[in-house]
Parts: structure tokens; sequence; C-alpha cells
């Protein structure tokens, strides 16, 4: 086993390549730039050794971020992008190396942490691609499109600085998890109980709580997808 792990964020886009740009100019490369310095400092934190593509808003190459991911030897990548298409579309997705059962395995443990964060998004699933950065990359990889950045509602959650961070989070939690680590306590979820001073109680509260809310999401998930099966007919 392990004692230690060394992990690559590359946030997507940057520089003169702004990515997909919101109706409202929010660019992909922003967001992306935003949740992957979080997801840096997070992992950082607990314990990861991180490397990254980008800390600011510039350009890079995709061979310029594969070739730094493999030189610092890392054993996981992630590439942070927003999604954007020509109709209007929700959800998230995140892609594997195709062929790679490791990669849809990492990408499973994403996705799963990215829809217990936002339990009201549309789950588009873990899918298969040949992206540069997943192609040329050594290690596990995955990139993950975070929701659609070109619909006003898209958008509108996206530059949420609040919910960067959740994204942030959710895919931290998601590495934790992936690589058998403790994940990061919410820091937003209320004690159940709060008796005013024991930080032991209001910790326990705080793990119970996260527990029941990943039940009540799981199950609300379920009967969404029930009433959506329904409805195809
Ligand atoms: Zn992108």
């Amino acid at each position: 086993m392990r004692k230690y792990y060394k992990g690559w964020v590359d946030a997507g886009h940057g520089g003169h390549d702004p990515g997909a740009v919101g109706p409202g100019g929010t660019k992909e490369s922003n967001v992306a730039l935003n949740v992957s310095n979080m997801v840096y400092e997070h992992l950082g934190l607990a314990g990861v050794t991180m490397g990254f593509t980008r800390d600011i808003d510039t350009f890079e190459s995709l061979s310029a971020r594969s070739n730094a991911a493999n030189s610092f030897d890392a054993d996981f990548f992630i590439s942070i992008h927003c999604n954007s298409a020509k109709v209007p579309a929700e959800g998230i997705e995140t892609f594997a190396m195709r062929g790679s059962k490791e990669g849809l395995r990492f990408a499973g443990f994403i996705q799963d942490s990215l829809l217990d964060e936002f339990e009201d998004a549309i789950d588009r699933g873990v899918k298969e691609a040949g992206f540069s950065v997943l192609r040329k990359t050594r290690m596990v990889a995955i990139l993950i499109e975070l929701e659609f950045i070109h619909t006003v509602s898209g958008e509108a959650k996206l530059s949420d600085p609040a919910v960067q961070e959740r994204c942030a989070r959710a895919i931290a939690n998601g590495v934790l998890r992936y690589l058998d680590m403790p994940v990061l306590l919410k820091p937003d979820v209320p004690a159940l109980v709060d008796d005013g001073n024991s930080s032991v109680g209001k910790t326990k509260a705080t793990v119970e709580e996260v527990r029941l809310r990943a039940r009540l999401s799981k199950a609300k998930k379920l009967a969404k997808q029930l009433t959506e099966l329904l409805a195809d007919d």
C-alpha cells in the first residue's frame, strides 16, 4: 500500500483560448482555473503532492499539459472543463481514456462525488474519449465537464464562487475516495445538535448529516430516474 500520492490538476484552456463563453461573457477558462486552484489546495492539504498546468490565466498547449504531468510523474491526472453545445443541454459528465478500465473506475468516483454534491444535476454519466490530454498522459487520467456554460442557468451556476468551491470539494473528495484516503468534511453542513461548546458533538452530528444527505440524494436520484424512465413512453 502506497503511503503518498502525486496528482496533477489541469485547468482547461486559458490565455487567448477562453474555451466556451457563456451568454453573459463567463469564460470556461476562468471557471476551470478557479476550480482547479481549489482542487489543488484541497488535495494538497489532504496530503497529496500536487502539480498543476496553470494557476493563472495563461495559454498552455495540449502537449505541454501532458508532458508536464508525465515529468512530474503524477499518479493521476484531472482535467477540468465546462461543457457547451449548440442546443440547450445540462448535466455533468466525466471522460476517461478509451479502453482504460482504471480510467473509467477513477472517473466513476469523481462523477459520483459531483452528483452527491449537486443532487439536482443531471447525470450524463462516465464516458470514454480519445482527448489529447487523456491519450498522452502516462497515468490514470480523466476529463471533467462540470456543467454547460452556454445556457443562462448553467452560466449562473458556474460563475458562482460558492458553486465553484462545491465543485472543487466534490472533485477532491472523489479523488480521496479513489485513493482510499479520508475525505474532507463539508464546511457548510449545519450541525444537527449544537450545544454551543462541544466541538466533538458537532463533528459527530456533521458526519451523520453528511451520510443522511448522501442517502437522501441517492433516493432522490433513483426517483428521478424512475420518473424519466416512465416518461419515455
Ligand atoms: Zn473545454
